[in-house]
């Protein structure tokens, strides 16, 4: 090998923003706060304060390497804290706030986090867990001095504005190796204990280019964007970085993500672009409804997580004229895996036809590789029909869980490929179809039928406002569906409407062989209809015979 001859120069995340303070100083980072109020600035401003921020870690000891853990919105001030603890070289830990108490507690002792910076909503919680935090030694309140508390259980609590307001802005980043850790995300995970995906720099900025690379369009310059996702749901999928590396506006909401909140939001900041779950944009969707228009520049709504159904799509295009861009992915990957890519043929098509393709995972994104391994073990061929475990390979994809080998173990193979838990197949046309989340699949007397499908179906019954399907055991065919559906404000479907629509639709193998109304679905710490606690709801239900 004749090895190259160009510079070896580590890809550092604080390059990022250094490059936006330089190349898109006045462009916008706009925040709802939690203490109320609009706040706003540049990325000029916002690298001043991050250098202020970088100060106090080091004043604070906090070494590279070392956990630095938040509990907190998106807001501007956690914004900060991803590049300057990335930039000391220490690692940004974000914990998800809406998993249940012990689970906070189990991930920062297992990350053995140093230092906890959260924000105001959570200072009961943290006054709560402090005693089972085993490792963590500084707490900082993400906000002024005026709202902290005048007496708390906190012992020795620093308040983020005043650390800030003795500390210089001017900060030389130091480098060291690329491949240094700078974010930690726990997964949420159905069995077990929560996993650790510790990122380095190198891959959240191969991460932040693959997918600029595969859809620049969806960054042009300028373009405002609006993350729902959370800055602690796998990066807010990357945008902390891209908006700053594309002088992108970012818009950051908050606390309360609730329909009327965003649309207000997104109304006022002229917000064209906004990345979420599903069911933020089905509750939006209702208040567009309400108020008989979208929000007046939204044109691009970003949806993953989980499967997007086909009417919600067909309802963003024909009604608003608003693109949906689907995506798959993992927190173990970054998280992007595939996401709707046109080919020029497809892209030409109108609007209604396109969105008939976008409730597909898919297309790759650039530097992730897929395989689907069937159930003898075998590649299974691109032919749109065979369906298998979908496995992944990357340089954004983990190569194995933070301080748990055992669990490591279990999801890489031995070509070195990750096991994602999903039933996938893929179209000659390189479309990549989700089938189930293996877990999820009904297991149906020897086939299996896919939940995702019979969901989608279901979606499009007038006056279903969401749905579920699950698993519920049968004397003679182990699994049976059973449909759990929330019923639109107002609207009164029929278990035998319902199944009206869905037999036009669906195999008669494939029919749920019940429907139950609920009110509510329960929730996953993000945001995803949680079908764990579901089938425990409904693990002795009786189907009819
Ligand atoms: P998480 O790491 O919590 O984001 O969860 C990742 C899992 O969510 C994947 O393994 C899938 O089972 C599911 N998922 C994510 N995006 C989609 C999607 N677009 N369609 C279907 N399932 C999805």
């Amino acid at each position: 090998m004749l090895r190259g001859l160009m510079m070896d120069r580590p890809l550092l995340v604080s390059s990022v923003i250094d490059y936006a303070a330089e190349v898109y100083p006045d462009v916008q980072i706009v925040s709802q706060t939690v203490e109320g109020g609009l706040h706003r600035y540049g990325y000029a401003q916002a690298r001043d304060r991050i250098g202020k921020l970088a100060n106090a870690l080091v004043a604070l000891g906090i070494k590279p390497g070392d956990r630095v853990a938040t509990l907190a919105w998106n807001g501007y001030r956690h914004f900060e804290l991803y590049y300057a603890i990335a930039g000391i070289g220490a690692v940004c830990h974000t914990i998800n706030p809406r998993l249940f108490p012990e689970q906070i507690t189990y991930i920062a002792n297992h990350a053995e986090d140093t230092a906890l910076f959260f924000d105001l909503t959570f200072l009961p919680l943290v006054e709560k867990l402090k005693p089972t935090l085993k490792s963590i030694k500084t707490y900082v309140l993400m906000t002024d001095r005026e709202h902290m508390p005048a007496d708390g259980q906190l012992n020795g609590l620093l308040c983020y504005e005043g650390l800030l307001a003795e500390m210089d802005a001017a900060f030389t980043w130091p480098e060291f190796d690329e491949n240094a850790a700078c974010a930690l995300c726990y997964t949420s995970g159905t069995t077990g204990e929560p996993k650790g995906v510790l990122y380095s720099n190198r891959s959240m900025m191969l991460h932040t280019f693959f997918l600029i690379a595969t859809r620049p369009d969806l960054f042009a310059h300028n373009r405002t964007i609006l993350p729902v996702v959370p800055l602690f749901h796998a990066n807010a999928w990357s945008l902390p970085y891209i908006t700053p590396l594309t002088g992108c506006t970012l818009i950051l909401p908050g606390a309360r993500l609730d329909g009327p909140t965003l649309y207000d939001l997104m109304e006022n900041e002229g917000a064209e672009a906004g990345w979420g779950v599903p069911t933020v944009w089905l509750g939006l969707l209702d208040e567009f409804k309400k108020r008989g228009r979208k929000p007046r520049k939204l044109a691009q709504i970003l949806s993953g997580g989980s499967a997007v159904p086909q009417a919600m799509i067909d309802t963003f295009t024909r009604d608003y004229d608003i693109e949906v861009t689907h995506g798959w992915g993992m927190t173990e990957m970054s998280p992007v895996g595939t996401l709707t890519l046109f080919r020029p043929e497809e892209r030409a098509k109108p609007p209604l036809e396109r969105a008939a393709l976008s409730a597909r995972q898919g297309r790759r994104m650039f530097g992730v590789d897929l395989k689907v391994i069937d159930e003898k073990g075998n590649r299974a061929p691109a032919d749109g029909k065979t369906s298998g475990e979908l496995f992944v390979r990357g340089s954004t994809i983990v190569s194995g869980y933070f301080k748990n080998a055992e669990a490591s173990a279990k999801q890489i193979d031995s070509e070195g490929w990750f096991g994602t838990g999903d039933v996938a197949k893929i179209t000659p046309d390189r479309w990549l179809l989700i089938v189930d989340r293996t877990k999820d699949l009904v297991k149906s007397g020897g086939e299996w039928i896919s939940s995702i499908d019979v969901e989608n179906a279901a979606m499009a019954c007038k006056g279903v406002a969401n749905c579920a399907v699950i698993g519920v055991p049968h004397p003679k065919w182990d699994e049976r569906p059973l449909l759990v559906a929330v019923k639109a404000p107002g609207a009164e479907p029929t278990k035998t409407e319902i199944l009206d629509v869905l037999a036009s639709k669906i195999a008669k193998w494939q029919m749920p062989d019940d429907v139950v109304f609920v009110d509510a679905l329960p929730m996953t710490a993000t945001g995803k209809i949680s079908k764990k606690d579901l089938r425990a709801k409904f693990a002795d239900y009786k189907l009819p015979t």
